[in-house]
């Protein structure tokens, strides 16, 4: 089963708490629009996109389940 990662661009600040957690997965741009890099990852990033989540100061970050 694979996984996707949505932002709540309306809630995220540019924080980049997420680049930090998974640097391969966001970027944080000068225009502090954070750019996920990788909408569908492998499962070698789960933990990474899980700890990005749950860091997010704004709660801006979800991880949604694929069949
Ligand atoms: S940690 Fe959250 S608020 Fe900060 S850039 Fe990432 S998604 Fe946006």
């Amino acid at each position: 089963m694979g996984f996707r990662i949505v932002v709540d661009r309306d809630l995220c600040q540019g924080h980049g708490t997420c680049e930090g957690e998974a640097p391969d997965l966001f970027e944080v741009g000068k225009d502090k629009q954070v750019e996920v890099l990788d909408e569908h990852p492998g499962d070698d990033q789960r933990k990474a996109a899980e700890l990005a989540v749950k860091y997010c100061p704004t709660h801006a970050l979800s991880i949604i389940d694929e069949a």
